[in-house]
């Protein structure tokens, strides 16, 4: 079997890339329950549907990278892209569009079948939240603070900035979906394959190119500006002056677009300058149209996404691993009696170990190996004395304790 390797674009977590995942997942955790969203954990396989019809038929997602397979049963399952979908169905299928606002915070692995690269990956994990039925821009502004919040406490920001846009409204959108059909048009025999298909289906997903060619072209290409309606331009002042005021920085880009009908108003990604070509860690915006698509009643969102392994990668240095203590018994009897003092010392939350197996210099460069701090050292003279040595393997000092004192001591 040794011919066996990891599918491709998919890693394991282990030892340091896991605490840099842990870390940030539960700090995102942390900050989104202080702004009082709840986890949901749904099912990484849905109905085949709820991502089609929601992500539209011409998506990236849906058209090039899902994982769709037939089940045995005979149905079209398909391991989820993105979280924001699975959320929409779940509020819709547990009957609760009637009890908003609900927030929600979700973090799990996502799938997507693309060309493997450094922060690009087949299975890749997100964190991210979903705040469903306010329709003021107070939402968006706070959920894009939440997401601020989290980039400084995983202290991720300093070369990090958001950049917004609006997609204003529908209206807004088609008179600004024409102009860019029409720059575009004059533009055709400089456009990318891929664009030239957009340019039919979806052409503010061109805006995203990220192609050279189309990158020069899109430069001059005209901004919604122009098409915004009154409301939608008195929205993004709004959200503007909020943001200003949940002390976010900011930066305006036009070019920011999520290609999808439901997406309007909001439109942002917190870019770093740290990751090349794939420097989004956090994207998101509005999407006011989402649960009705899964057959729910017309219902406001907003939410973002971030790629938990592009934040563990910004972080400064893996977070430390945890600190044993090393229990370190002489001989067999005093292995019966050691057995009593690690437990106690786990039932003080101490992480304490014990090797299955050694003479006293064996079992102490075990406790080297594992990086203990303390060995708590328990000979038969001590035992009898109801006592054990705990020593300090920095500094080599060393002290007898007696036993039931020992997690008390060391805590
Ligand atoms: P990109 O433009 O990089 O393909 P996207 O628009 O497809 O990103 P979203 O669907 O908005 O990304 O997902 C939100 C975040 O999830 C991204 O900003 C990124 O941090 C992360 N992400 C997306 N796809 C991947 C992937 N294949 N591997 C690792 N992280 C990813
Ligand atoms: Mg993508």
């Amino acid at each position: 079997m040794t011919d066996l390797q990891p599918a491709r674009g998919t890693h394991d977590l282990i030892g340091e890339d896991q605490r840099r995942h842990h870390h940030v997942a539960e700090t995102a955790r942390r900050i989104a329950a202080s702004y009082g969203f709840d986890e949901w954990i749904t099912p990484i396989f849905e109905d085949t549907r709820v991502f089609s019809r929601t992500l539209g038929e011409t998506s990236d997602v849906v058209t090039k990278e899902m994982y769709t397979f037939e089940d045995r049963g005979g149905d079209s399952v398909t391991l989820r892209p993105e979280g924001t979908a699975g959320v929409c169905r779940a509020l819709v299928t547990n009957g609760l569009t009637q009890s908003l606002p609900k927030k929600v915070f979700y973090a799990g692995p996502m799938f997507r079948y693309e060309r493997p690269q450094k922060g690009r990956y087949r299975q890749f994990h997100q964190i991210g939240m979903e705040l469903i039925g306010p329709a003021e821009p107070l939402a968006d502004a706070e959920v894009i603070a939440c997401g601020w919040d989290i980039l400084k406490a995983l202290n991720v920001h300093a070369d990090t900035i958001l950049e917004l846009n609006t997609l204003g409204e529908l209206e807004s959108r088609a008179a600004y979906r024409e102009a860019l059909v029409a720059y575009f048009t004059a533009h055709k025999d400089s456009l990318s394959q891929d664009s030239l298909t957009r340019l039919e289906r979806n052409p503010m997903r061109i805006l995203d190119s990220k192609d050279e060619r189309d990158r020069k072209i899109v430069a001059d290409a005209p901004t919604i500006e122009a098409h915004l309606t009154e409301a939608a331009a008195t929205f993004y002042a709004k959200v503007k002056e909020l943001l200003a005021r949940f002390g976010v920085p900011f930066r305006e880009n036009p070019r920011i677009v999520r290609g999808l009908d439901y997406y309007g108003h909001t439109a942002f990604e917190f870019v770093t300058t740290k990751l090349g070509s794939q420097g989004t860690v956090m994207a998101g915006g509005r999407y006011d149209g989402l649960v009705a698509e899964m057959g729910g009643p017309q219902t406001p969102a907003v939410g973002w996404a971030a790629g938990i392994e592009r934040l563990g990668m910004l972080l400064d240095a893996a977070p430390a691993a945890p600190v044993p203590v090393a229990v370190v018994p002489i001989g067999d009897e005093a292995e019966a009696a050691a057995i009593g003092v690690l437990q106690s010392l786990r039932a003080a939350g101490i992480r304490a170990e014990m090797s299955y197996r050694g003479n006293l210099r064996r079992r102490m460069e075990r406790a080297n190996r594992i990086e203990a701090r303390t060995a708590v050292i328990l000979g038969a003279d001590d035992l009898a004395k109801g006592v054990a040595q705990v020593k300090d393997l920095k500094t080599g000092a060393q002290e007898a304790v007696s036993l039931p004192d020992i997690a008390a001591f060391l805590a």
